[in-house]
């Protein structure tokens, strides 16, 4: 991967970015992302947000050596931090992190979306966390996407403020991934039932406190809801 040459998962988050856009890219561990984009002309500015020096630097030193210094600022910062008001960042990435990371840093920074329009992420684990944090912040989910690369399955999320009605299911594996019902879906749900399967074996044999009963439960709820999805069925 370099400034010209994206990974597939990095170059699906790219193109959901808006042309023309001003973006903020949160854990822009070599600025690869940004630069790719100013590279293309596909947006006006960029602030690199990185809260570990040493891919600070690295993305620091890529910006330069693209000649984009006046074009893509580098901050030293934890998640949302990075960005301002004055700023006016409409379109916000935040790649290659668990989802339960993704949603703390918007959590955390919520206050610096003021004109935020799109928010791109990518979650490497637990989708789920940040379909949540959208509904309860009055962000939909208007496109998704989902990939295999080296042996990984990722998915992509594009959210943009509204509201919208999401069931259990929805939630779990995707309101938009469940209508493209890609092979890649199939197999990661098909793998994820499996794990769960193992999982209730193996409660099954320990000792039956409240809490394992209560996981033996909610395991089996996401299977029910999993199965259903797969044999498309109706919640
Ligand atoms: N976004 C790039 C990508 O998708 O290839 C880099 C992913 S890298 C695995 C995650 C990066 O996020 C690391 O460089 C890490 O230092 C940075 N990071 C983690 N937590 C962060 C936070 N709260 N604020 C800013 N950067 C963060």
């Amino acid at each position: 991967m370099n400034t010209n040459q994206l990974s597939e998962r990095l170059s699906i988050v790219a193109s959901f970015v808006p042309k023309d856009t001003v973006l903020a890219d949160i854990g822009s561990d070599h600025a690869y992302l940004p630069c790719y984009l100013m590279n293309k002309g596909k947006i006006r500015r960029a602030i690199a947000g990185e809260v570990v020096k040493g891919p600070f630097e690295a993305a620091s030193r890529n910006v330069a050596l693209n000649g984009f210094t006046d074009r893509i600022e580098v901050r030293l910062a934890n998640g949302l931090q990075a960005i301002e008001e004055t700023d006016h960042v409409e379109t916000v990435t935040i790649a290659g992190m668990g989802g339960t990371l993704i949603t703390s840093i918007l959590e955390a920074g919520k206050d610096r979306l003021t004109h935020v329009q799109r928010i791109i992420v990518q979650p490497n684990l637990h989708a789920i966390a940040i379909r949540e944090w959208a509904v309860e912040n009055e962000f939909c989910i208007v496109d998704e996407e989902i990939l295999l690369e080296d042996s990984k399955i990722y998915e992509v999320l594009v959210l943009e403020r509204g509201t919208a009605e999401y069931s259990k299911a929805d939630l779990l594996v995707g309101p938009v991934l469940r209508h493209k019902r890609s092979n890649v879906f199939q197999a990661k749900w098909e793998r994820e039932l499996q794990e769960w399967q193992r999982v209730i074996k193996a409660l099954e044999k320990a000792e039956q406190t409240e809490e394992i009963k209560q996981k033996r439960a909610n395991v089996q709820e996401n299977i029910e809801l999993v199965r259903k999805v797969l044999a498309h069925e109706e919640e």
